[in-house]
């Protein structure tokens, strides 16, 4: 019988399949012991289960690729750590050495023994990464009793669940899966990221979702509204193929664009550059038009492997960069690792106590200028082949830039001297995402060729908001007052010297906020090339001449609510065909 219910829309897109019910995950294992002679062979069996799941996790990272294979890969290290964690070794060993547990049961008790620390946090952050645990304890369970540990999906269905890890959803996707609904969850979770940058629909925190749908049930969602509708009727059928109309007709409006210029209606040319860091991402930004890479993360060639790269492996991922993108111009950012972006080969302190406080981002490259002057050589090298700037992570005011514009001078004369050919001078930019570099911007803008406003760290430390915590929910907004006010005016410092300004956040990626990016005074954009021909069109449907006389309002707006009103109210209205 037919039933509608709610969830949050998390990423758009409609779907219509069968569903396919996947129960939470509970490690339901009976108590069991062994015999004392038993012990040591039941502990090799655990042991073994172990380095089969860390196998498995390497040849999956090794894998990665395409436009997630980042952030999915910062899961899988997070997995591994856990399965490195000596309290966790340590633990199982006594259970079944002292306690005579059998294996199974052993990693019950410990799975518990964490569950209950973490539950105890007041912070949510750390609360949610029981589901971490879950994951990989579910996962050595499989392997003791040598079955599938993986989540398959199917083609064709909806995937019904309590939650997905990050690291399930580029797979699932892969498997055909048309879309997910989980009964927890939130809009702002790393799954959701994901699962929007795969244009996959997905639904959170629909809470009746397992109790209301069975297996094979038929299923209509809409990633929009959130809606969701077990056995459909005729008309509910009606409005989903209305619906894919629409949806289809948006996709084939907006490939239309994808040789058109960036320009409002009133001819202002909007550069839009691409954040890539893939071969994927690359290609994908040429073929639709990017003006270049405004973004390309290094730290991703260094999570990579358990290895720092060399300058010949850095050369070579930077020329091909180059070379893909065919004369246009490539943001290289030094590297930014540190806090929640640790790596496999140890750079980044482990134990900080307050890690997105710590030593990340250019502050790692001072204390390590060794490794630095090995990126700058590498980038140098690549900028024979083709434009490059250097753009500098985490700087947080003069002495960091100068320092850096100093090694990349000795670097070049350095190349030269080697017989290397480079670019005669590199562009040096910053980062503007650390509050105190937006707020010092004019002690220090001559020093800099450019500048690229992370949002993403900005609104995290300006209005002390964790990006990564979900239960922070609204708090971790661009939408406040206090970042409009300090975007305005770290642009109009760069405006007033005539400097290259653009964002490379999310925030750049969301249609619905071009024309407040564009009223701050942003005329240069970096986004991941998928919403690239969403904010194209969003730019080529706004009138900067009338947005700027409602700039005022906009700076005069007191809270999240009136910027949400001013946002309503400029939105542009697409023609249909
Ligand atoms: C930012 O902080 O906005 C940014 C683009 O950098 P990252 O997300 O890599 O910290
Ligand atoms: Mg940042």
């Amino acid at each position: 019988m037919r039933q509608g219910l709610h969830g949050q829309g998390a990423s758009r897109g409609s779907a219509l399949g069968r569903a396919r019910v996947r129960e939470p995950h509970a490690l339901e294992v009976a108590e069991a012991r062994v015999a004392p002679a038993e012990a040591e062979a039941e502990l090799a069996r655990l042991h073994a289960a172990i380095e089969q799941v860390r196998g498995e996790i390497r040849g999956m990272r090794d894998q990665l690729h395409g436009a997630l294979a980042h952030e999915v890969g910062e899961f899988l290290d997070l997995h591994t750590l856990l399965l490195e964690d000596p309290e966790l070794l340590h633990g199982l060993d006594e259970l079944v050495r002292s306690g005579l547990y059998g294996a199974d049961y052993a990693l019950r008790l410990q799975r518990d023994r964490l569950a209950a620390v973490f539950e105890g946090m007041d912070d949510a952050y750390f609360r949610s990464r029981i589901e971490d645990i879950d994951h990989v304890i579910g996962r050595v369970h499989a392997a003791l009793h040598d079955h599938e540990a993986e989540l398959q999906g199917v083609a064709g269905e909806i995937l019904v669940t309590d939650a997905i890890a990050p690291s399930e959803i580029g797979r699932l996707h892969a498997q055909g899966v048309l879309g997910i609904v989980t009964s927890g969850g939130s809009m702002l979770s790393h799954t959701a990221i994901l699962a929007r940058s795969l244009h996959l629909p997905l639904i959170v925190n629909a809470p009746q979702a397992l109790g209301a749908i069975n297996d094979g049930d038929v299923l209509v969602i809409d990633g929009s509204t959130g809606e969701i509708v077990i056995e459909p009727g005729p008309s509910d059928l009606r409005v989903y193929r209305a619906r894919l109309r629409e949806e289809k007709r948006e996709r084939k409006q907006l490939r239309r664009l994808r040789r058109e210029p960036s320009k409002t209606l009133d001819g202002v040319d909007i550069r839009l550059y691409a954040n890539a860091e893939s071969r994927e991402d690359v290609a994908e930004a040429h073929a639709l038009g990017a003006a270049g890479i405004g973004l390309y993360r290094t730290e991703f060639l260094f999570l990579q492997g358990r290895e720092v790269p060399d300058e010949d492996a850095q050369f070579r991922a930077y020329r091909d960069l180059v070379l893909g993108m065919t004369g246009r111009t490539v943001t290289i950012r030094t590297l930014d690792i540190g806090a929640d972006k640790a790596d496999n080969s140890g750079l980044a302190l482990r134990n900080e106590p307050n890690p997105a406080l710590g030593l990340r981002g250019v502050r790692l490259s001072m204390a390590r200028t060794g490794l630095l002057e090995t990126q700058l050589r590498a980038i140098a090298r690549a900028s024979g082949y083709g434009p490059v700037r250097i753009l500098v992570p985490m700087v947080s005011g003069r002495e960091e830039v100068i320092a850096v514009r100093q090694l990349l001078t000795r670097v070049l004369k350095d190349l030269a001297r080697e017989g290397q050919e480079t670019a005669a001078q590199i562009a040096l930019g910053a980062m503007i995402e650390v509050p105190s570099a937006a707020i010092a911007l004019p002690t220090f803008a001559r020093d800099l060729d450019f500048i690229s406003i992370g949002t993403n760290d900005l609104v995290q430390y300006l209005l002390a908001a964790d990006r990564n915590n979900d239960a922070l929910g609204d708090l971790y907004s661009p939408l406040h007052p206090a970042v409009l006010r300090l975007v305005h005016s770290v642009v109009r410092v760069a405006r007033a010297r005539g400097m290259p300004a653009s964002i490379c956040g999310e925030i750049a990626g969301d249609a619905r906020f071009t024309p407040l990016l564009l009223v701050l005074g942003i005329e240069e954009l970096s986004l991941h090339p998928s919403p690239l021909l969403e904010v194209r069109r969003a730019i080529r449907a706004l009138d900067l001449g009338h947005l700027r006389a409602r700039a005022p309002a906009l700076l005069r707006a007191r809270d999240r609510a009136g910027i949400e009103r001013w946002l309503d109210a400029v939105q542009p209205v697409h023609a249909a065909d």
